[in-house]
């Protein structure tokens, strides 16, 4: 699946006196089996750019195109971009509803009328992918359950649309030490078994060093830099110029390096290095 941004813009409050230039004049193409982390400082708009990859929010200006079709389209539903694009907010739980995690799962299925067996097939993947015990969990309300397993639960309803590209904004936010590794892994898992691109927003430099293939630092709306992890790493001042907090990172690259070592290798933590 490709998307492409063609100079993307976006002002909050247009008309009034609170404008905000949240992201001002982006072009970029996202391919195929990419995996890729979004950092940036707080405000520095990437929320609101990955809001744009399933039509939540549309372009003040500029383009978006999904496999071709803009995203503007009048005569093309938004389901069918959300059936490529699928977006996990930040703090996902808070949008459960349902009675039962079955339910909350099968929510997005059955609005694009999939059967019954289809809709519980998904239901059963996606609880997999996110190492959730289908069969003790399926019953249960999503408000009896552990702040990560109601993420997961979010995490799974997004998945089981299936989408060719799934966008997750600051998913382990939050979380404990050990919640935010077992997301990480899973996210991981997930790009390593499913045909499907990943796009991280993050402000942990940590996070995406150690999962990504491609790293898009933003700063006051704009892409700053584009690489891979180690183009990125490689220029600690640049980093640090915007905001970014690297000390540790930087560290970690340097002795990777000194191992011969090319990033990301696995999943391997500073400590290990
Ligand atoms: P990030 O995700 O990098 O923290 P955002 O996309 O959330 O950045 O925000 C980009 C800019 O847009 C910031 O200056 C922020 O204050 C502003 N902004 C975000 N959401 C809104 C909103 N709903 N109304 C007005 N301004 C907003």
């Amino acid at each position: 699946m490709q998307i492409e941004i063609k100079n993307l813009s976006y002002v909050y409050n247009e008309e009034n006196p609170f404008s905000k230039v949240a992201i001002d004049n982006i072009s970029l193409n996202i391919g195929d089996r990419e995996f890729i982390g979004i950092i940036g400082h707080t405000g520095s708009g990437k929320s609101t750019l990955v809001q744009h990859l399933n039509a939540l929010i549309t372009p003040t200006s500029g383009k978006i195109y999904i496999d071709g079709v803009d995203t503007e389209e009048k005569s093309k539903s938004k389901i069918d971009i959300r059936k490529k694009v699928g977006l996990v907010f930040q703090y996902p739980e808070y949008q459960l509803f349902e009675e039962t995690v079955y339910k909350d799962i099968a929510f997005g299925p059955s609005n694009i009328g999939c059967s019954e067996e289809e809709i519980e097939e998904r239901v059963k993947w996606a609880c997999d992918l996110v190492r959730l015990d289908y069969e003790n969990i399926k019953d249960k309300s999503p408000f009896e359950l552990s702040g990560g397993q109601k993420r997961r639960v979010a995490i799974a309803g997004v998945l089981a649309m299936k989408p060719q590209c799934l966008v997750l904004d600051e998913p382990t936010a939050g979380l404990d030490p050990r919640g935010r590794d077992e997301i990480l892994d899973e996210i991981r898992y997930l790009y390593d078994t499913e045909n499907i691109s990943i796009i991280l927003v993050s402000h942990s430099m940590e996070d995406v060093a150690r999962l990504v293939n491609r790293i898009i630092v933003m700063d006051k709306g704009k892409i700053f830099m584009d690489g891979t992890p180690k183009e990125i790493f490689a220029k600690p001042d640049k980093l640090t110029s915007v905001g970014l907090d690297v000390p540790q990172v930087t560290e970690f690259m340097l002795k990777l390096k000194e191992k011969g070592l090319d990033i990301p290798t696995d999943i391997i933590t500073i400590e290990e290095a």
